[in-house]
């Protein structure tokens, strides 16, 4: 099959969550079963062309926006260690900025930026000669794909017989957009624009809709976060569009690839280890806490608890405002976080440092590395989410026999199941109530069990012995581009 990977994230280009890993992970468990997946991303700033090995192709693509042309460059590389073609989109208008969305704020212009690169797809498409089966495309940033397949590029040889995937990852951010101007640039104008068409919600261009209602098949990325968002509590207002096209709504739960994520092989921890040899782990607790500047170690014994993370309301950050001076103050465990986003939460987490700097460690930014560390060296690893369409912070936590403390939403529900010391069974701790009261007497099991020396070593057994391999998660997609393509033949 020949497939189109649409996504504003790719790893390791190009990152801020989860959405980066998964789209590049996907395309290498493709290509191993056969497939034939190409990758379409704008060339921001950031993207290292010289050390990626990416070169010109000198192929100007020309790009129909509202009644003008525009332009791009198109750079060619593969990702790394394999032969998937990645393609890069060069304007300098739209993508020479340090940010993939802002910096930090949204761009103004990300209508514009966004339809720009989802109409370009196409036309690389065309420049290649390339005739996808499917065009796979990720998140709003590439929502208008769905419609320009239907719609500008229906009957044209190339696309005529292509499907289209749409893949949510997360529904709090949906691309409002401006409808004059976003239907527009997109080369609709307004006389398609009416309440309730597949483009409108609440008055406004919503991408998001846009993209749910044109796709033959859509996907989110669990199982319980297809459940969750027919609802209006976790829906974000899409409720009755999802339930609309309930019938072609299907969760898949993301996976990891274990040759990144994998402490038998991960090159950035202090000191690789397997299932039978957790003495080394904490090795790298010790060289951890060095690293970070705790003296002399301080107290090893005390329980390390790491956060890698987005810090955003979506994160369950205000149950850890509720708890954490309690924990660290009375000496019951260390903490160190690794994070960034909206700027309150930052301030919170400086405050937290400044507090208790002999227990907690705050480090506020991005750091690949360091995220690697945290999730190999810490004993627990913190998503109290108050949604969590997937996540995949807490699938890298059990194979590093590092426990997760997690809310039961979303994928959270799906992978991390609570440990019962009558059975044995069980891979971590888990809540169900979005209340600090739950979150605390979570933590309190789960530090009961970090002082009871053979369950300790069983849950995280348990929890090394899981397998959320990508390799399952790209098998269940080519089944749904099976079924998206019997819409079109
Ligand atoms: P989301 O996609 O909602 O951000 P996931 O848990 O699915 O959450 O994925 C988060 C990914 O981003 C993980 O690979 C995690 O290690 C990484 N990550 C998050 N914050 C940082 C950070 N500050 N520095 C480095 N990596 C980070």
């Amino acid at each position: 099959m020949n497939i189109i990977v649409a996504s504003a994230e790719v790893a390791p280009y190009a990152k801020t969550g989860g959405l980066a890993d998964i789209s590049s992970s996907l395309a290498y468990q493709w290509s191993h079963y056969g497939q034939n997946p190409i990758i379409i991303l704008p060339k921001y700033k950031t993207i290292d062309t010289n050390y990626y090995n990416f070169k010109p192709t000198y192929k100007v693509i020309y790009v129909p926006m509202a009644w003008w042309m525009e332009y791009a460059h198109l750079w060619e590389g593969t990702l790394p260690d394999s032969e998937i073609p990645v393609y890069l989109i060069e304007n300098a208008d739209y993508f020479d900025r340090y940010g993939i969305y802002g910096e930090p704020s949204e761009y103004p212009d990300n209508d514009r930026r966004f339809i720009f690169y989802s109409r370009a797809i196409f036309e690389v498409a065309k420049a290649l000669n390339f005739k996808p089966h499917i065009i796979h495309a990720h998140d709003f940033h590439a929502a208008f794909t769905m419609a320009f397949l239907k719609s500008q590029y229906r009957f044209d040889p190339l696309f005529s017989k292509t499907a289209g995937v749409y893949t949510i990852h997360n529904l709090a951010y949906q691309g409002w957009f401006e409808p004059e101007r976003a239907m527009n640039l997109a080369g609709f104008g307004m006389k398609e624009f009416y309440p309730g068409c597949w483009f409108e919600h609440y008055g406004k261009v919503n991408a998001m809709k846009t993209g749910i209602m044109f796709a033959d098949k859509i996907t989110t990325v669990s199982p319980t976060y297809a459940k969750e968002i027919r609802n209006p509590y976790y829906s974000e207002g899409l409720q009755g569009v999802l339930n609309l096209r309930g019938a072609d709504l299907i969760g898949i739960l993301n996976g990891v690839d274990y040759n990144i994520w994998n402490p038998e092989k991960d090159k950035y921890i202090f000191e690789k280890y397997s299932i039978n040899e957790l003495d080394k782990k904490i090795k790298n607790k010790l060289n951890l806490l060095k690293l970070i500047g705790f003296n002399n170690y301080g107290e090893p014994e005390l329980p390390l608890f790491g956060m890698v993370s987005r810090l955003t309301e979506q994160k369950g950050i205000d149950l850890l405002m509720a708890k954490l001076d309690d924990y660290l103050g009375n000496n019951l465990i260390r903490f160190v976080l690794l994070g960034s986003g909206e700027s309150h939460y930052e301030d919170y987490f400086r405050g937290l440092g400044w507090r208790h700097p002999k227990n907690s460690v705050i480090h506020i930014g991005y750091n690949n590395a360091l995220a690697h560390k945290i999730i190999a060296s810490s004993d627990f690893i913190l998503m109290p989410s108050r949604f969590e369409p997937c996540g995949l912070t807490q699938m890298y936590a059990l194979k590093y026999g590092t426990i997760p403390i997690v809310r039961a939403t979303g994928g959270l529900n799906d992978t991390v199941s609570e440990y019962i010391p009558i059975t044995g069974k069980g891979n971590g701790f888990v809540f169900l109530h979005y209340d600090a009261g739950d979150f605390d007497y979570a933590v309190k099991r789960a530090l009961r069990i970090y002082n009871s020396q053979p369950h300790w070593n069983i849950i995280r057994k348990n929890a090394m012995s899981e397998d959320f391999s990508s390799s399952k998660t790209a098998l269940e997609y080519l089944k749904v581009f099976k079924w998206a393509l019997e819409k079109v033949l």
